[in-house]
């Protein structure tokens, strides 16, 4: 056991493991329904080891001794195998070889998959002991194959615990778990042994999850285990799960608990006489008090494991024994002695070619060294360690990436000056990185808000410029001197022209008779009704085409614009007077000459008109101006609707000073006509055909 190190637990593993294997070894007979004579003698003395493991062993060589050669099969086989795990128990690991090629026989001989699944697991176990785990992992897996075949519950519950164990050391944890749930499953019920042997796979379950970094359900199962313990009396089991649970705390970084447990585990130990569990039990004091810095202690708890590992004559425990110490020396500030002792411990490594066991402690001694500030040192033992770890891996080249894994885990935690480079060496990659990070999203941002800005200007813009479309709209519609449906010029085209034409006007006067002006109001009969019965697009269609046919009559220079719904304007310019009332009669002809076709309906339709010449009597066209013109043209029109329709009645001439325009204008057209103020003239329409004859067409 090694106190050197964060990974102390991964340390621990091994001796762990071994401990445990031991269990599996020596809990080898759960119940057996109806046990031969044997076969209970056996159990017996199974039992008897947990306390007297020499006693037990003298006792079974003397049974297998007496067995006859004929001997049952199950007596014979239960025989080897008990004897196998009480002489690995006792350590003595040729004659349990011995006996294991003498059970691998027994298989072949009598077919018995039984004995070949046990005799594969104690060869898979002895290959573990060798640390041929990949042999181990080979050879296990026949004998899960095997037991399979077998189906018995102890087999399988032996070899699963087997198997669990070699995987745990390959680094496999999560196999492990698999195995040891696998084993607990398999575990029978009943009987000390068969609670002695779930104690063992509780305590194992415990340990996987420690490995998986899980000390409090490693806590949770070795306290599962204990109390079970407890409850059977199980004193052999106690160290171990004491030592364990100290794992547990220490993994938990609760040092103080930890200790109480390696005492505790200490303590059992001693009252079981148990020296090798002992040496455990102290390694880890020692090592839990390195940690903690304390290290008088530590050195005290070294040293009684350098004098126990001399009782034991265990080279590989007294090489830690003086690593540990000279380990604690130096964390004391005695470095050259310190640093001399763990020399000696890494020479008698050297000797028995541990050279796993030196490339670790060469990881501890460079870290010791750093503490100590002595850089120069702390470099050569890493550079040692690196080369010892590029040989050792490098040689191994067949292991399973797991156990590769599983080692440089160990290993890693070690060379900590090399992980504090990386860690430097990745801080400053990762400030980079992060400062680049910050530049990307400082640059994300400003790209975000100037598109947002970009946006939101170009959807201003877009607004912006939609308002002034609709305005610019707007203005066209309202600018606009066309009319939409007729295409005709509307009120406004006529405004601008008369505004236009009052700057440049000659200002004829009305002694200039040859040539006139005229305003001729044109508004369709009964309309109305043309709408209400073919329908509004057939009203559409009439005004359609009756402002087409009055183009046609029109000459270029005229003006014929679409007054109001169904009325139209024209302005004839400089007519001869002569001409007007023929002009009449041709635009009243264009409308009311032939019917509008609409479908299969034959619209026939007619216009009222009034009109007026300009300028008129005395006055200038400045004095009477079109407007006004306009009004009595209205005047006009109207007495040619109630008159009859299909009619234009003329205003000839206005004889009334100017002073009276106004006064001529409100009052009654019919009046004035009376009084000689005003005189007009009729112009009758196209007579309508009595057979196209529509409802509306007549007035
Ligand atoms: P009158 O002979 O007295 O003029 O009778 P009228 O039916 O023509 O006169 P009124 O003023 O009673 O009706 C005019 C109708 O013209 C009302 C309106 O619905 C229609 N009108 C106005 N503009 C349009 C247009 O652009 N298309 C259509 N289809 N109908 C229109
Ligand atoms: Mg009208
Ligand atoms: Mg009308």
């Amino acid at each position: 056991m090694r106190i050197y190190g964060d990974n102390y637990f991964s340390s621990h593993v091994c001796l762990i493991s071994f401990v445990l294997l031991c269990f599996w070894a020596t809990t080898s007979y759960a119940i057996d329904a109806n046990p031969t004579p044997v076969q209970a003698e056996i159990n017996r003395l199974v039992d008897l080891s947990e306390t007297q493991k020499e006693e037990s062993l003298k006792q079974l060589i003397a049974l297998q001794n007496q067995l006859p050669a004929d001997a049952k099969l199950e007596d014979q086989r239960d025989a080897l195998i008990g004897l196998i795990d009480l002489y690995i128990k006792n350590e003595q690991s040729v004659p349990a070889r011995k006996q294991n090629a003498d059970l691998s026989a027994l298989g072949v001989r009598y077919h018995d998959n039984w004995s070949s699944a046990m005799a594969l697991n104690f060869q898979a176990v002895f290959l573990q002991n060798d640390g041929k785990l990949d042999q181990a992992k080979e050879t296990i897996e026949q004998a899960l194959l095997l037991a399979k075949n077998v189906n018995v519950n102890k087999v399988t519950n032996r070899i699963n615990g087997v198997a669990g164990s070699i995987y745990q050391d390959l680094g496999d944890f999560e196999a492990a778990l698999q195995h040891q749930l696998v084993a607990m499953d398999s575990l029978e019920e009943g009987g000390r042994n068969a609670v002695l042997m779930r104690i063992v796979v509780l305590n194992d379950i415990g340990i996987l999850y420690l490995s998986l970094k899980n000390p409090e359900l490693a806590l949770e199962y070795n306290a599962k285990a204990t109390k079970l313990a407890l409850s059977v009396d199980a004193k052999s089991k106690m160290d171990t799960l004491a030592i364990n649970r100290g794992h547990a705390y220490g993994a938990q970084g609760k040092y103080a608990d930890a200790m109480s447990a390696y005492k505790e585990a200490r303590n059992y130990a001693r009252r079981n006489s148990n020296v090798r569990s002992e040496v455990v039990a102290v390694n880890n004091l020692a090592d839990v008090t390195y940690r903690m810095g304390h290290y008088t202690e530590c050195l005290q708890y070294a040293k009684q494991t350098l004098l126990l590992a001399e009782i034991l004559e265990n080279s590989s425990d007294t090489a830690d024994a003086h690593v540990n110490i000279g380990l604690c020396r130096m964390g004391l500030g005695e470095v050259q002695t310190g640093a001399a002792e763990v020399n000696l411990g890494i020479d008698s490594m050297r000797k028995a070619n541990a050279k796993p066991d030196i490339e670790m402690v060469l990881g501890k001694l460079a870290s010791a060294y750093e503490k100590a500030g002595m850089y120069r040192e702390a470099y050569k033992a890493q550079s040692d360690q690196i080369a010892l770890t590029t040989e050792l891996f490098g040689k191994e080249r067949n292991r399973t990436v797991s156990e590769m894994k599983a080692k440089y885990d160990a290993i890693q935690s070690e060379k900590q000056i090399e992980v504090l480079e990386q860690k430097t060496r990745l801080q400053s990659v990762e400030i980079n990185n992060k400062s680049l990070q910050r530049v990307i999203s400082i640059l994300a941002s400003l790209i975000a808000v100037s598109i947002t800005l970009t946006i939101l200007f170009l959807y201003r813009k877009v607004r912006e410029t939609n308002h002034n479309l609709e305005q610019a709209n707007l203005k066209l519609a309202q600018q606009s001197t066309r009319d939409p449906l007729t295409g005709l010029l509307n009120r406004r085209a006529f405004h601008e022209a008369m505004q236009f034409r009052a700057q440049i006007t000659d200002r004829r006067t009305p002694a200039d008779t040859s040539l006139s002006h005229a305003l001729v109001l044109l508004d369709i009969d009964h309309f109305k009704r043309i709408n209400d019965k073919f329908g509004h697009a057939a009203g559409d269609k009439v005004l359609i085409e009756l402002s087409n046919r009055l183009t046609v009559v029109m000459r270029e220079k005229d003006m014929l614009m679409r007054w109001g719904g169904e009325e139209f304007l024209i302005f004839l310019n400089h007519i001869p007077i002569v001409n007007l009332q023929q002009v009449i009669e041709r635009i009243l002809v264009s409308v009311g000459g032939k019917p509008v076709v609409y479908g299969k309906n034959i619209l026939q339709v007619t216009v009222s008109a009034g009109y007026i010449s300009l300028p008129q009597g005395a006055e200038s066209e400045v004095d009477l101006n079109w407007e006004k013109s306009l009004n009595l043209a209205d005047s006009a029109l109207y007495m040619a609707k109630t008159r009859g329709r299909n009619q234009a009645i003329g205003i000839k001439k206005v004889d009334v000073p100017k002073e009276e325009f106004d006064e001529l204008l409100q009052g009654d057209l019919e009046n004035s006509i009376k009084q000689g103020k005003i005189t007009i003239e009729q112009i009758a329409g196209p007579p309508q055909s009595d057979i196209v004859a529509e409802p509306g067409s007549q007035g």
